[in-house]
């Protein structure tokens, strides 16, 4: 019996101690709150260079096409509270109805909510169409190709998904998933996740997840080589479902009781968005949102870790010529420019490879004399591990071309080589 005590004991301060490192974490998530509020109370305005930047999220399931329980009043509250400027629905394609046309539609509360679907082709590759439409119930399980043209032959937008499993890059898709909330939450590890919740969750719900983030560097990789050769689209994926979590008490209508749910619509709102820049003189409109997605004219920010409202890559032609954005084509010799409304260590990339790096800075500027497809990606050292190795920003590239390449209307930098 004393044996058996002895054993209960020592158990006992080991679980006790196994908890040290939860309860230091807890201690470094507060941290890491208190350094976040600060840092955006020291936003810095930015420059006028056109642009509106509005921010959103994009795939977004709901009770409509299955795998969710997320209801419309979910999702149109959350998005309210997030400020968020337009949600892209992408819905799994129902049999006997247009799931798209059936989930939110239109505006409703701040909001400009796009109806779009998710499918799978015979070859089992994943694509988020934006936005849906009632055919796509058959055309699941179709090839890759003649999927592909089916949705370019209507003008919307093929965006591959889950591109770790993807294989067709010759295909012509318009955007790739870089980063996925979803893809992220199952790459975590779930024992050393769930403890952190344990202490951390109900406190810090987005900061616990967040420090679990790694760059998707396989992802970043598959997007650059296709960008080396033709014009893509990057963006992050939400892909919130509203179903991961449990309860001890509950019922089939919905009523729970003492209940941890870890991917509410707010906290996965809140942890990342897609920010579109929209010429200043233009309405923010459907229209709007699907041309600033499909030209690139757009950027991801982990914003939980700041607001990345303003964070701009573009070069200035002069001469009254409109500024180029992310998703442009400029002539070699252009000075691409970044502006961020957060100190942050900006790293710019030409074809994959990194070529500038600037530490702590609020602006930089390079002069892209060798074509290529450049981008960006701004960390934010200062928060610690593991935030200098996973961006807070990641923007859409700019294309340097041949100056006899680029096609006319398309802005002409002063300096050219
Ligand atoms: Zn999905």
């Amino acid at each position: 019996m004393r044996t058996f005590k002895r054993i209960l004991l020592v158990a006992g301060c080991l679980l006790l101690v196994a908890q040290i490192p939860f309860a230091v974490n807890l201690y470094r998530t507060a941290r890491l709150a208190s350094e976040i509020e600060e840092m955006n109370r020291s936003r810095s305005s930015v420059p006028d260079l056109g642009f509106k930047d509005y921010k959103g999220v994009i795939h977004v399931h709901s009770f409509v096409g299955g795998h969710s329980t997320g209801t419309f009043d979910e999702l149109i509250r959350a998005a309210n509270e997030n400020g968020l400027d337009f949600v892209v629905m992408t819905e799994h394609v129902a049999n006997e109805f247009d799931s798209s046309a059936k989930t939110l539609n239109e505006k409703h509360g701040r909001a400009i909510w796009i109806g779009g679907n998710e499918t799978t082709t015979s070859g089992g590759e994943k694509f988020l169409v934006i936005e849906g439409f009632d055919e796509l119930n058959k055309l699941r399980f179709v090839s890759t190709d003649e999927l592909l043209s089916e949705i370019g032959g209507r003008e919307k937008l093929a965006f591959v998904t889950y591109p770790e499993s993807f294989k067709s890059w010759d295909s012509d898709f318009d955007g790739i998933e870089v980063f996925s909330l979803h893809t992220n939450a199952k790459g975590m590890n779930p024992f050393l996740f769930l403890m952190d919740a344990v202490w951390s969750f109900r406190t810090y719900p987005e900061l616990t997840m967040a420090r679990h983030f790694r760059r998707p560097s396989e992802n970043l990789a598959r997007f650059d080589k296709v960008a080396e050769s033709r014009k893509v689209s990057l963006f992050g994926g939400n892909d919130a479902h509203s179903n991961i979590g449990f309860h001890l008490f509950g019922d089939d209508a919905n009523n729970k009781l003492f209940e941890i749910k870890y991917d509410r619509y707010g906290t996965i709102f809140r942890l990342m968005r897609t920010h579109i820049l929209i010429p200043e003189h233009e309405e923010l409109s459907r229209e709007a949102i699907l041309a600033a997605l499909r030209s690139g004219r757009s950027f991801l920010g982990l914003d939980i870790l700041g607001d990345s409202s303003g964070f701009v890559f573009y070069s200035e032609a002069g001469n009254g010529a409109p500024v180029a954005s992310a998703g442009s084509d400029v002539a070699r010799g252009s000075v691409l420019q970044v502006v961020s409304p957060l100190p942050a260590r900006i790293v710019i990339l030409k074809d994959g490879t990194k070529i500038f790096e600037s530490e702590a800075v609020r602006s930089a500027e390079f002069e892209a004399k060798e074509t290529g497809t450049y981008r960006v990606e701004a960390y934010l050292d200062s928060l610690g591990a593991p935030f200098d190795e996973m961006p807070w920003v990641i923007t859409n590239p700019i294309y340097v071309r041949n100056p006899s390449a680029l096609n006319t209307g398309v802005p002409k930098p002063t300096n050219q080589n």
